[in-house]
């Protein structure tokens, strides 16, 4: 049985593994950087309407989440009347019951995968290694993962804290393949390597981006075609989607496609769109003779049922929130110790797995709100991870999953309530800059031996403090209180 309860010091350690680690900084900058420049750019150029598309992506999904229990209902009907079969999951354990027991009925010992951070979320894999059965990931940074045996460090990219040169050792270390590094000949690798593996496999994995209830049918957004290959060449495909994922129509499920993929990688339209409505038809050549549809609840009624925190079901998991948070690309995802990292993790990890379970994975955030801005659903990340650290402190309303109230920290609170008090009052204040102009060098030169200072300095430079600050601000000061 999985545990997922992490404690401060776990955090602490892989934290501080992180963060020590030169090339994985490299790594994850230049991925996050790119990522990030490409959607501004594609953004300023192609969508003058950005903001108000923003709008609609955050109506559709709110409306779609207040009429849940409806859509649920409309999909079922209408997916089983398409000849899909939908199943309900209430966590992780049916999840996985349902999936070991369609392929015990099928004698399958293997399956096929396609890219779903769902069945991550229910360690599939390591169910299925418990129980003598194999899941094989076709997603080339699935693959890259699988064969080191790690976890995705990204909710999009699963594989880009590694570099081009890292991943060609690796192909030639597990694969067998000549060392490579560009980019083309490292794809060819990967497509020979998994093209025998589709003509052989019987049944295929998928998530789902977005289940439409008036249609019966869900929609599956990739780059690679090997959610195609999974979901079509397989005698069966079984696709695993959470409840939150269903939307009303294709019209809205179209206006959140908009939004998904400039958000997740800069691209204007992803390279395959498989809208699967029903199993192969009769006379049909191709395509799976069984669809199946595993709705997957997780703990996620417990959310929508918060008046706040039911807002983080709107996510459409395009990881822009990661890309633009300076604490993800310093450590990357798996120092968050969930398989939901960065700002969206922050919020949804607690929910799904406990607060008892991940409380200091909160403290991963420097609360500068850049995840908000960008949010294409304009979930207010920063503030629902503000609400949920009060709950860590007990001055929420306690109804989160896994509430405990953490023991107060009373050096964190003295330093606090004298900050407060300082800060909001202005003669206080200009004693403390005053105070911050003529002693601040000094904490040059001793900062490695005062607590505290020197645990944010050891990854840090100490900052320089400017000659002109107090002056200026006293200026400023003279302006607002005069
Ligand atoms: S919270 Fe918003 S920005 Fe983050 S992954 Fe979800 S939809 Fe994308």
């Amino acid at each position: 049985m999985k545990t997922f309860y992490h404690s401060t010091q776990e955090y602490q350690e892989i934290i501080q593994e992180k963060l020590t680690n030169r090339q994985l900084r490299e790594n994850l900058k230049t991925a996050m950087d790119t990522l990030k420049n490409n959607r501004k750019n594609l953004i300023n150029a192609r969508y003058t309407k950005w903001s108000d598309l923003r709008e609609e992506g955050r109506r559709v999904k709110l409306k779609a989440l207040t009429h849940l229990d409806i859509l649920l209902r409309r999909f079922e009907e209408n997916a089983t009347k398409n000849g899909i079969k939908v199943h309900w999951a209430s966590d992780a354990k049916e999840a996985n019951e349902i999936i070991y027991n369609l392929m015990q009925e099928k004698k399958v010992t293997s399956i096929l995968k396609g890219k779903s951070m769902a069945s991550e979320e229910i360690h599939l894999n390591a169910f299925l290694k418990q129980k003598g059965l194999d899941a094989i990931e076709t997603d080339l940074g699935e693959l890259i993962i699988q064969l080191i045996d790690e976890t995705p460090v990204h909710i999009v990219v699963p594989a880009v804290h590694k570099n081009r040169y890292e991943i060609g050792e690796i192909f030639q270390e597990k694969l067998g393949a000549s060392l490579e590094s560009q980019p083309e000949k490292l794809n060819e690798i990967a497509r020979k390597h998994l093209r025998k593996e589709f003509k052989t496999f019987k049944m295929g994995l998928t998530g789902a981006n977005f289940a439409i209830a008036d249609e019966g049918a869900i929609w599956l957004v990739e780059n690679e075609g090997n959610g195609r290959m999974t979901s079509t060449a397989c005698d069966i495909h079984v696709a695993i989607c959470g409840i939150e994922k269903v939307v009303e129509s294709f019209e809205d499920a179209s206006i959140l496609g908009t939004l998904l993929v400039p958000s997740a990688t800069g691209a204007p339209i992803t390279c395959y769109n498989n809208i699967i409505t029903s199993p192969r038809k009769e006379g049909e050549k191709d395509g799976p003779r069984e669809v199946h549809v595993i709705l997957l609840d997780n703990n996620r009624s417990n959310m929508l049922n918060d008046r706040n925190f039911f807002k983080s079901l709107s996510c459409i998991r395009c990881g822009t929130c990661l890309n633009h948070c300076p604490v993800y690309d310093k450590i990357g995802g798996h120092a968050y110790l969930s398989t939901y990292p960065g700002p969206i993790g922050e919020v949804i990890s607690p929910q799904l797995f406990g607060l008892n379970n991940c409380a200091p994975m909160l403290d991963l955030c420097s609360l500068c709100g850049r995840c908000s801005e960008v949010c294409p659903v304009k979930i207010p990340l920063a503030e629902l991870i503000r609400d949920l650290r009060s709950e860590k402190v007990g001055q929420g309303y306690g109804k989160v999953l896994g509430y405990k109230k953490e023991a107060k920290n009373s050096i964190e609170q003295f330093l606090m309530s004298g900050f407060a008090k300082n800060a909001t009052c202005g003669k206080k204040w200009r004693s403390v800059l005053w105070l911050a102009k003529n002693l601040g060098g000094m904490g040059k030169i001793f900062h490695r031996f005062i607590p505290i200072l020197n645990k944010w300095t050891k990854y840090r430079n100490y900052p320089k403090i400017d000659a002109n600050l107090h002056s200026e601000i006293k200026k400023l000061q003279g302006v607002i209180y005069e």
